[in-house]
This record gives C-alpha cells, structure tokens and sequence, in this order.
C-alpha cells in the first residue's frame, strides 16, 4: 500500500518537475538564452526524475516519501521564483542524488538569470551600459540627496558612417568597442581627484553619453569636453587599418541646464547639434542662445501652421525676358508670406526651417494649388505665360509629390504645357532615379523642367548630360561682376556655352543693371530676370506691367 501512494507521489513529482522545468526553459527562451543554458535547464530536471524514480523503486519508505513532498513543495516555490532559500536537509538525508540534483538545478538556473539581467543592461557591442541601464543609473545618481551637480556630455562619432560603409560592420564594431575604452579612459581620469562614480552608456549607434558628477563648472566641463574631443580625433588602429573618425560633444551642466535627466540630455543633444553645425570634431555648451535658437524654432514653427490656417501666404511674379527682343517668355512664381505682426516676410526668413521641419510639403501643396489655379486662368484668358515655380528637396522626396502635381493640375484644368519646375543644382545632382524618371514623364507631357541656382553647387558633367532638362539658370553670383570684371565675364561665357552645349536655354537671374543685361546679351545669354528688368509683383501689377512691355516693344 505504501509502495503504491509512494509510486503514484512519484508520477505526480514526476509531473511537477516537467511542469517546472518547462516553465523554467520558457523564461529562459523568452530572456534569448535558447542554446547550451536552455538544454542543462531541461537536463536536470531530467536528471531529478531519474533520481526520483530511483528513489521510489528503491525506497518503499514513508521517510522518503516525507522528503519527496519537501522537494514538490522546493521546486514549486523555486517555479514561483524562490531560487535561494535552502533545500530541506531532509531531502539530503533521504535522497542526496535528488538534493544534489535540485543544488545544481537553482545554481545553474541562478547564473542564467544573472547573465539575461546583464545581457538586457549592456551593450554587448562596447561592454557599456545600454540606453536603459544608463537612464536608470543616471537618474538615480542625479535624484541622489547628496548631488554634487554634474556634466553631461552627449558624444556622436563624426564620420562613422563612412566606416561603416568602407569597412564593414565588423570593424565598425570594432571602432565602437575602441571608443568606449576611450571615453572610459577620460571619464576615469575625469573623476580621478574625486569619489564619484563617473557613467558611460551606448545610447545607439554612435552616440555615446557621459555623466559626471562633481563637475559642475563651465571650465571643468569644458576640459573634459576637449579630452573627449582629443581622444577621439586620435587615429584608431582597427584590424591594421588606421581609422580616423573624430566626435561632436555637447555639454549640459545639471542643475543650470536641467534638474532632470530628461532635461539634461535635451540640453546636450542640442549643443552637440550646435557642435556639429560649426564644423565637427567640436565641442559646444548648452547656452541660452541655444536656448532661444529653440524657442524661436518652435515659435516659427507654430506661426508657420497658423499662416497656412489663417492664409496668410501669397505669390508674387517675377517675369523673364528674351535677350535679344524683350518678350516675357515665362514669369517665376515666388512665395510671400503676409505675417500678421512682422508684415511681409521673404522666403529666407522662413523657407529654411520649413524644409527642416517637413512643413515645406504642405506649403508647397499650397503653392502648387495657387499655381495651377493662376495657369488654368491664364490659360483660359488668352494670357497664355509659362509660370515657373520653385520646388524644394523634402517635397521631391516626398512620395505622392508628382501624383498630388498631377491632381493638383488636372483639378484645375491648368494646362500642363505651361508648367515650369525650378530645382536647385545640388538637388538636380543627388535626386534618385525614380525622381529623374517622373521629371521625365511630366516633360513628356509638355512641362519645362529648369536648374535653379547654377554655379553653386557641384555639377557632375556626365550627370547633367543625362538629365530631363530644358534650362539653366545661372546664380546671381555667377554674373554679379561681369559688368567690372573680365575673368567674370570670361567664366559666365563658359558657363553659357556650356549650357547651350547640354542643348539648354541659359537664363540669368538677379540682373540688377542695364551693364549686366547688356554684357549678357552679348556673350549669349538667352533670357533675363532680375531687378533691372522688373522686380517680383503681385498678378495685377504683372498683367499691367506685361501688357505695357508689350506695347513697349511694338514702338
Ligand atoms: P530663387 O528661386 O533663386 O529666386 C530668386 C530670388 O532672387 C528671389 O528671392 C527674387 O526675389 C530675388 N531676385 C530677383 N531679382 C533679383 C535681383 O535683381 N537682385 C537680387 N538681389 N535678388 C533678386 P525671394 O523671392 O526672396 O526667394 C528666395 C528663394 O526662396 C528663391 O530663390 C527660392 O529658392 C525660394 N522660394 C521662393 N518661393 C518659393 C516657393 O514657392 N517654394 C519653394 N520651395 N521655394 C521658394
Ligand atoms: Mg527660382
């Protein structure tokens, strides 16, 4: 009888220890440890049941059976998540290989844990702690009683992009672990004179931070900020190759800068932008013109949506000339913006932080609807004027931008044959394939597709050869001292030539003198825009202006 509730205890132990074992194996798999821990987790329990079986073939006792119950009992607790109270001593008295078994179970299960809670906290690239490790730690050594204040700098690799591409992830991983050690070196030395604890964390890709506390002077931060700086502009040597990358710091100070740690590295992500911008390889301290630089952002960019709300954009027209007889050929429409408080506003006030912000997309939607509706008109009343309009990278690159040019145009009836796209030079160099080919079909659909700005970007010949373009509009710097200059003179005839050789019309803007247009006409400019010929005017003035010139030219 004995026997029997002991086997049948023996199959519900059995039972347990599966039931453990398979709950221990899930967390395990859950935690990424699928391999060799995953396998001696399921092992040894194995090896309890065996001992188990042993134990209830071997030994009919009720002793034993009083200890089979302890270890039920032991491992529930241990599925509950108890791996460090003590195995009753009973278990070891009465079936050691069972105590033994259950020992290395918890050990083994123990040392598992520990590596997953590491593995979640470090950056297994660097060895330093990751994002969340770093918040946790930083926060508390900043919600600490005794706060000494303390520095925080935000480090981004310069060029690490570069190594990345040229020599691989692997040594890009490499470069990584090389400037962690770094970093650690200088906070170590940092801290040296100190007790304080100083936190390196990875917080993605390049981006590395660092808290100091006890630092909290300007000067102090700013030496450790030059260290950073000097250590990284130091060549690495990875894998036999001599890579240099360079870092961009940005400083915060706690608490001048920010109380919080959120605050803090706010503050630092935003100096190191500052860093970055002046040149890179610097090091730059959260400021209140950083500050305000913010504020003013944020307030543009409120006022700029309100402006599309309220319609407070309009367009004014700029009209182009033939050199040689004077007709407008086309007019270029450009934008304005009527501001409430400031008056009109030109498009270098604002245009700038619109393409930043990606709100350049629904300005220029807005331009696009104005345009097709002022071509439809035009195109109706016999005014028949190409009108050229300026488009920006972030809207070219946005998706719908040809089909929502499509729709725009259609919806209004606006003839697309007079439809003139202006895209800067550097755009015209680095648009994609797909954006060449939808220029293309728009051409095809009897559009003018021109360059904008000439001369100041980098053209690639053989690129521009290839290019679905009708025009090219030399940059106001590239004709602004032909009427004084000969090697002027000498460049902008080149620059015309060349445009004429790609099989394109060369129009020159921001003519302000009759001496340039004249200079111009001569060395084979095709058509003029500029103050001297007329300046941007609201439509009205234009149609006036348009038909006077006209008349002009039939005297
Ligand atoms: P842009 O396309 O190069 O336009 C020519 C700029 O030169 C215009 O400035 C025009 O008013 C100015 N200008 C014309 N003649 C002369 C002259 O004789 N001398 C001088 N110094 N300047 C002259 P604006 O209107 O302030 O526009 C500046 C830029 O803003 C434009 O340069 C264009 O890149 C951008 N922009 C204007 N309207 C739009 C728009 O609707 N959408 C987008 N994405 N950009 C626009
Ligand atoms: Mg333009």
């Amino acid at each position: 009888m004995e026997e029997v509730t002991l086997k049948s205890r023996a199959v519900v132990f059995a039972l347990c220890v599966g039931v453990v074992a398979f709950i221990l194996a899930l967390l395990a798999t859950s935690h990424g440890v699928i391999d060799r821990a995953t396998i001696t987790i399921a092992l040894i329990p194995a090896i309890v049941c065996g001992a188990m079986s042993w134990a209830s073939a071997e030994r009919a006792l009720s002793s034993t059976a009083a200890a089979i119950d302890l270890a039920i009992a032991r491992l529930a607790d241990a599925a509950e998540g108890d791996l460090d109270s003590p195995i009753p001593p009973e278990i070891a008295d009465r079936v050691p290989q069972l105590a033994s078994a259950m020992t290395s179970l918890f050990r083994q299960f123990d040392s598992d844990i520990e590596g997953i809670r590491r593995t979640a906290r470090v950056d297994l690239v660097t060895g330093l702690p990751n994002r969340g490790h770093f918040r946790e730690a930083a926060e508390a050594a900043l919600a600490a009683p005794d706060m000494p204040g303390a520095a925080l700098f935000f480090i981004d690799l310069d060029r690490f992009k570069a190594v990345n591409d040229t020599l691989g992830h692997a040594r890009g991983d490499m470069l990584l672990a090389a400037v962690a050690g770094r970093l650690r070196v200088v906070a170590e030395e940092a801290v040296a004179a100190s007790a304080a604890t100083p936190l390196i964390g990875r917080l993605a890709g390049d981006e590395f931070t660092l808290l100091l506390p006890g630092i909290r002077e300007t000067m102090a931060a700013a030496r450790v900020g030059r260290s950073i700086q000097r250590a990284l502009a130091e060549p690495f040597a990875i894998d036999g190759t001599a890579v240099e990358v360079g870092g961009s710091v940005g400083i915060a100070l706690a608490p001048q800068h920010g109380a919080t740690l959120g605050e803090l590295m706010r503050a630092a992500d935003l100096a190191m932008y500052q860093a970055k911008a002046e040149g890179r390889g610097r090091v730059a301290h959260f400021t209140d013109t950083i500050a305000a630089a913010v504020a003013e952002r944020a307030r543009l960019d409120e006022e700029l949506r309100r402006a599309l709300a309220r319609d407070e954009f309009t367009l004014v027209f700029q009209p182009q000339i033939g050199a040689r007889d004077g007709a407008v050929v086309a007019v270029e429409a450009l934008l304005r913006w009527q501001h409430p408080e400031d008056g009109p506003r030109l498009p270098a006030t604002f245009i700038r932080r619109a393409e930043e912000s990606g709100m350049i997309v629904e300005i220029g939607d807005w331009v696009i609807a104005r345009v097709a509706e002022t071509l439809a008109r035009w195109g109706a009343d016999g005014t028949g004027q190409r009108l050229a309009v300026n488009i920006s990278q972030r809207e070219l690159d946005h998706a719908l931008f040809f089909r929502r040019l499509h729709h725009g145009m259609r919806a209004a009836h606006a003839p697309a044959a007079l439809l003139e796209l202006e895209i800067s030079e550097s755009l015209a160099m680095r648009c994609s394939r797909e954006v060449l080919d939808a220029l293309a079909l728009l051409r095809g659909d009897g559009a003018t597709i021109s360059i904008d700005n000439f001369g100041t970007g980098y053209s690639n010949l053989a690129r521009l050869r290839e290019l679905p373009i009708d025009r090219i509009k030399l940059d106001r710097s590239v004709i602004e001292h032909i009427a004084t200059r000969a090697e002027a003179r000498t460049i902008a005839h080149a620059v015309i030539s060349l445009v004429h050789g790609l099989g394109c019309e060369a129009v020159a803007e921001g003519i302000e003198s009759d001496a340039q247009a004249n200079v111009l006409r001569v060395i084979g400019c095709d058509v003029l825009q500029g103050y001297a010929v007329a300046p941007p005017m609201d439509e009205p003035t234009l149609i006036t202006w348009a038909r006077g010139q006209r008349q002009r030219l039939a005297v």
